[in-house]
């Protein structure tokens, strides 16, 4: 039996619950609330990775932007994919 702690979605500042997936007629279950979430943290990986440089710092702050909107959200799915497939 999971607890609700572990449905809670894995961004940092998130606290929706996180979303299921269907495959092969089973559903799921994901460690994002929502893709948004989940692009989030992969954007926030790609800069872990960088040099820090001015730019990196500057991307830093523009995800900070994007984390604020995110936590705004009064429904998971009101901000779609960040990154298009
Ligand atoms: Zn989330």
């Amino acid at each position: 039996m999971r607890t609700t702690e572990e449905n809670v979605c894995a961004r940092d500042g998130c606290g929706w619950t996180t979303e299921h997936v269907w495959v092969a007629d089973m559903a799921l279950p994901t460690s994002y609330c929502s893709d948004a979430c989940a692009d989030f943290d992969w954007l926030r990986r790609c800069l872990d990775a960088l040099e820090l440089t001015a730019d990196v710092i500057a991307l830093y702050g523009n995800l900070r932007g994007v984390a604020d909107v995110l936590d705004a959200r009064t429904d998971p799915t009101q901000i779609g994919a960040l990154i298009d497939d």
